[in-house]
């Protein structure tokens, strides 16, 4: 339920998990922030057990796809998404999100 990919550069399909990513942020800007699809799981040929996320304003609040719709993953996704080189590829048009990420601590 992230949407950033949980496998590390190195990790065999890495690539394929920064494409998903990017795909999640077409969904959330196509359906005006009100969802995306996540927990993608699988191998590099058959993804399983897609989850469907919506914002909470989606059907007034009620429950619309059970227990795995966690919504604020949705309110959240422009602080938490970090856009890869799928992402800021031109022929997608879409605009970096401005993730938050860690401030590195100060040195004192
Ligand atoms: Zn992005």
């Amino acid at each position: 339920m992230d949407c950033n990919p949980l496998l590390d550069e190195d990790e065999f399909g890495y690539d394929i998990a920064t494409f998903l990513a990017c795909t999640q942020h077409i969904q959330y800007i196509k359906t005006g922030g009100l969802a995306f699809i996540s927990d993608y799981q699988g191998d590099a040929e058959i993804l399983t057990d897609p989850q469907v996320l919506t914002h909470p304003s989606v059907n007034q609040g009620k429950d619309t796809f059970g227990d795995g719709n966690i919504e604020n993953e949705v309110s959240m996704f422009e602080k938490k998404h970090v856009c890869n080189d799928y992402c800021t590829w031109s022929g997608f048009g879409l605009a970096r999100l401005p993730a938050v990420l860690e401030e590195p601590e100060a040195s004192q």
